[in-house]
């Protein structure tokens, strides 16, 4: 009989070079693989369980809904969603949202609201979008289009047209393309994740704002990846005190099941209209509830714990024999080593912990309410592999 393992490899398309390990569960911030090794989790499924592996009170909201309705379509009305965007609103200041299932789809209607607005307000004409060098927006075609990264383009143009791409942390940059274009909007992660979890100068994101007013253009911030608690504050534009037009997000909300939502404010509320967008499975009941829970978990206190937390690994690793630099935003940290990265990665994975990569980074991104005792326990196994492998 193959094992599961093999199965994967025969059958599944080759697109993920995955590690050698076979997990099959897990609880709160400990996961095990099939033979029953245990694993502190650094990556919470790359910033997806929230709430770590199985988390008792999200099981049961999301099988009290699993046993009540399971999906509706968006013909009709249905209780989950609706709770779940007035939370999002009244926490955000948020005037409406749309629901789709994952990054790439909650940037493509960001991109929509933006040329939409763009077409209305401005002309037709008004359809470029700035995005930054070294982004990530997803991997649909559009959203490829939109990250600022070639090895991502490579085979697949022609890419969607009208995206320009400027430089993080230079405003010069952008303030050029946008005076010699015509554009709608500009769109950027606050802390590019998969570009090596470097977080925006707060000057530039401030900047980059004054700047959309300026030139009468949306300013778009993708938090899927920033977004539902891991900055340390419930979005990072909170953090950044800046305020977009549109907000869009995804990984963490669903705290595991899949679910993207775009966020529309003041500007941009009422753009969208019957037919112009629609998404068969966006605002699933199951997904919702789920949400719901999850944004009801992350609250003052967890916020708080994620500061801290940040805090203490930054200040720990700051210096650290054998490595070179932490970066990063709340419970999302990027570590250059003086090691090869892929080495002390494996080397981690021998000790018992998982964290991922970025770039030429290791990256942690741990489940936000990660008991301490696990995070000094993973702080202290990475500063001796980083040490022991430079
Ligand atoms: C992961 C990610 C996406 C894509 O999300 P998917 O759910 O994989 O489509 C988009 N933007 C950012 C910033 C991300 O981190």
């Amino acid at each position: 009989m193959m094992s599961f393992k093999e199965k994967d490899k025969e059958y599944i398309a080759n697109t993920y070079a995955r590690f050698d390990v076979e997990i099959s569960h897990g609880k709160g911030s400990l996961v095990y693989d099939i033979n029953g090794r245990e694993y502190i989790d650094l990556s919470s499924g790359i910033a997806v369980n929230t709430l770590g592996m199985a988390d008792d009170g999200w099981a049961d909201a999301v099988y009290a809904q699993l046993k009540k309705c399971q999906h509706t379509s968006n013909l009709y009305y249905s209780e989950p969603c609706a709770t779940l965007a007035e939370i999002l609103c009244k926490r955000t200041g948020a005037k409406k949202v749309f629901f789709g299932n994952s990054g790439a789809e909650a940037n493509e209607c960001a991109i929509k609201v933006a040329r939409l607005w763009g077409a209305v307000n401005k002309g037709e004409e008004y359809y470029n979008i700035i995005t930054l060098k070294n982004s990530f927006h997803g991997r649909t075609i559009t959203t490829l289009a939109a990250t600022g990264q070639d090895v991502f383009h490579k085979y697949f143009n022609p890419l969607t047209e009208g995206f320009l791409y400027g430089e993080a942390n230079n405003l010069g940059s952008i303030e050029a393309l946008l005076s010699e274009n015509k554009c709608c909007a500009v769109m950027m992660e606050l802390v590019q994740g998969e570009g090596g979890v470097l977080a925006l100068d707060p000057d530039f994101a401030l900047g980059v704002s004054k700047l959309c007013e300026k030139y009468n253009v949306l300013l778009v911030i993708d938090e899927v990846q920033t977004g539902n608690g891991r900055s340390g504050e419930l979005y990072a534009y909170q953090a950044y005190g800046i305020k977009p037009d549109v907000v869009s997000t995804a990984k963490g909300l669903g705290g595991g099941l899949p679910i993207g939502a775009c966020l529309m404010f003041d500007k941009t509320e009422s753009t969208l209209a019957p037919s112009l967008h629609g998404s068969t499975f966006g605002g699933n009941p199951i997904a919702c509830a789920s949400a719901v829970y999850v944004l009801n978990r992350i609250d003052e206190a967890l916020l708080n714990e994620v500061k801290e937390k940040s805090a203490y690994i930054f200040s720990t690793l700051n210096g650290s024999d054998g490595i070179v630099s932490v970066s990063g935003l709340g419970l999302m940290i990027g570590i250059e080593t003086v090691g090869d990265v892929s080495v002390i990665l494996n080397k981690c994975m021998e000790n018992g912990i998982l964290p991922i990569k970025a770039k030429n980074k290791l990256r942690l991104l741990p489940p936000l309410n990660i008991p301490w005792e696990l995070l000094e326990k993973s702080v202290e196994i990475i500063k001796k592999v980083a040490s022991e492998n430079k």
